[in-house]
Order: C-alpha cells, then sequence, then structure tokens
C-alpha cells in the first residue's frame, strides 16, 4: 500500500488520477482506518490531505461559512461564531463519537463515508449546505446531497476529492436543529435522525422550512411535502402533526435487530416535530 501526503491541490488530484487501483482520501481517519482494520477495504494508495494549504480553513463569506475538508469536529465547536451560526450542524457534528474521536472527525468524512446514518449530513442537507470538489477538470460545486449515492458510495470521479463545505448566509430570524435516536447515549449511531431549519416573519410565522431525515432509507432525504406543510403557521399542534405524518411516510428504512420498519418510521415522525420546535424556538428567539 502507498502512502502519499500532497502539498497542493494539483498533486492530489494527479497523485489519484494516476492510480490504477484503489485509492482512498484519509481525513481524520476515524472511518477508513477501521475498515482497513477491519478488513473491509484494502487500498492500494491512501493520499492524506491535511497538508494541503488552506485544508484546515474556516473562511467566512457571503454570510455564510466554508468549512475546510479538514477542519475537525473539536475545532467547529470550539469556535462559537460556528456555534451561534449554524448550532444544528454543531450539535450533528458534536455527537460524533468521543473526545478522542471529535479531534480527528470531520464532516466531509463523514459525508463521503457515506452512511446513511452520518450524523452531520442532515444537518448540512437541512440547512441547504453544498461542497467544492477539486479535480482533474477543476474545482466544482454541488449540493451536498448529490455526494452520497447509497450507503458506501459517493459520485465523486476518478481524482475528485472535497475540499470544502459552505454553509450559506440565513435569513434573519432562521436556525436550525438536529436530533437522533441510538440505543446507547454515547458512541452509537443513529437508528433515526432529523434536522430542521426554519425561517420566521417578525411575528413568529414560518416563512421557510427545511426536513431532512437520516437511516430511513439508503441515503438522507429532504422531505419537502412535510417542510411546505410548516409554512404559514407557527407550528402549532396539526401543521406539526400532518408534517410528522408526511416524514413517517418519506421513510423507506431496513428492518433489523436495532429497528423495525414501524418504529423507524414513528420515531422519524417524532424527531421531526421534535428539531422543527427546536429550530423554531431557536429562531424566534431573534425576534425582539
Ligand atoms: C468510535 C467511533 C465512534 C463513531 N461515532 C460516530 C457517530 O456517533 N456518528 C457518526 O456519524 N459517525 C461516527 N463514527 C464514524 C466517523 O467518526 C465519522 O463518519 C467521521 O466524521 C469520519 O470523518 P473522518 O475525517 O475521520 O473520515 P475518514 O475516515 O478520514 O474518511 C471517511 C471516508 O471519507 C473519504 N474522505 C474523507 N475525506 C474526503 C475528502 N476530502 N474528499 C473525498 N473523500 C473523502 C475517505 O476516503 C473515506 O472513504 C464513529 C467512528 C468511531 C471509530
Amino acid at each position: 500500500m502507498k502512502y502519499s501526503k500532497p502539498r497542493t491541490e494539483k498533486e492530489a488530484t494527479d497523485i489519484l488520477l494516476a492510480e490504477k487501483g484503489m485509492a482512498k482520501i484519509l481525513a481524520g481517519g476515524t472511518d477508513i482506518l477501521v475498515q482497513m482494520k477491519a478488513g473491509h477495504i484494502e487500498p492500494d494508495l491512501i493520499v492524506d490531505i491535511k497538508n494541503i494549504p488552506g485544508i484546515k480553513d474556516v473562511i467566512s463569506r457571503d454570510g455564510g461559512y466554508e468549512i475546510g475538508a479538514a477542519v475537525s469536529g473539536y475545532d467547529f465547536n470550539i469556535n462559537p461564531e460556528l456555534k451561534s451560526f449554524a448550532p444544528g450542524i454543531a450539535e450533528a457534528f458534536d455527537l460524533i463519537g468521543s473526545t478522542q474521536i471529535q479531534g480527528r472527525c470531520t464532516m466531509v468524512g463523514n459525508l463521503c463515508n457515506a452512511s446513511p446514518a452520518a450524523d452531520t449530513v442532515p444537518a448540512l442537507l437541512a440547512s441547504n449546505c453544498t461542497a467544492k470538489i477539486v479535480g482533474p477538470k477543476g474545482i466544482r460545486e454541488c449540493g451536498i446531497e448529490k455526494i452520497p449515492i447509497g450507503p458506501g458510495k459517493t459520485s465523486l470521479d476518478k481524482g475528485e476529492f472535497v475540499k470544502s463545505i459552505f454553509i450559506p448566509s440565513r435569513p434573519d430570524f432562521s436556525s436550525d436543529a438536529y436530533m437522533r435516536l441510538t440505543p446507547r447515549s454515547e458512541m452509537d449511531i443513529a437508528i433515526v435522525s432529523a434536522a430542521a431549519f426554519v425561517t420566521l416573519d417578525s411575528h413568529g410565522v414560518c416563512t421557510n422550512a427545511t426536513i431532512s431525515l437520516g437511516a430511513v432509507a439508503p441515503t438522507v432525504v429532504r422531505v419537502k411535502e412535510a417542510a411546505l406543510l410548516l409554512i404559514g403557521t407557527k407550528l402549532n399542534d396539526s401543521a406539526l402533526s400532518r408534517m410528522a405524518n408526511e416524514c413517517k411516510k418519506a421513510c423507506k428504512p431496513i428492518n433489523d435487530k436495532r429497528g423495525t420498519i414501524e418504529f423507524r418510521s414513528h420515531v422519524a415522525g417524532v424527531l421531526a416535530k421534535r428539531t422543527a420546535l427546536l429550530a423554531y424556538e431557536r429562531a424566534g428567539e431573534k425576534i425582539e
């Protein structure tokens, strides 16, 4: 197995492109090293991207934040600006693993590992985040939902890697939230998860909403029909119940020892309601 630590983006894409066998990017290594140790994958080439200039940077631009692909959970969550700007993304990131894992894990690794239960992905999706991808043909940007295409699979082409994730600007009176259900309170992956993003007018009426669900389908899903039911309301019980019902209908989960289809679908509705209410409360705090 070859190991490479390129110093530029171009060097990284050239090395990735030239490899005939399996090439893997190494960010924090908290997924890939476990998979290698367990014998699930045997890469011919590992490309460690952490020496590339700017890859650990957080840049404030266009009213949002660009998060470098090697920014760890710890780096993100000790940044008070990021935590207050995107509390839902921060809480999702903070749920990954333990203190030790937090020091290494990245959002991009979480995204590109392509697990339907990845904690940050529903939160990034609810906030309409985009990914900047570097490859042999230059730089392109796409919605983060386009990257995972099934368990363990991404849409990235040969030679491509994700350089950063952009969390876009938010209208006034907007906020987000993320919650998951796990069998244990720590060090476990989600049986079901939900994220919500809401925008309110100055009277507390919802003018825009996004709901996404994790671990209920091969990839994280955005439930547009559910979110629409919140618009024009103050998230009263009836709007929330109808929204939860739409979420249940959108679920296509697996049936296993961690949860039946019926249970996962029910919990998806419950978590969607709770995250929507928490996002609403956070957005409402900004109204004078
Ligand atoms: C003990 C433990 C507990 C965990 N708990 C959780 C949890 O609670 N919730 C959760 O969601 N996950 C959990 N995980 C999984 C893991 O920590 C996360 O998915 C983490 O975010 C992965 O980030 P990383 O930087 O370590 O990824 P890596 O292991 O470095 O990479 C993961 C995958 O993404 C690819 N990749 C990485 N960076 C890029 C890039 N820039 N461009 C293209 N591809 C890239 C790699 O090639 C690899 O396939 C846990 C893991 C462990 C070991």
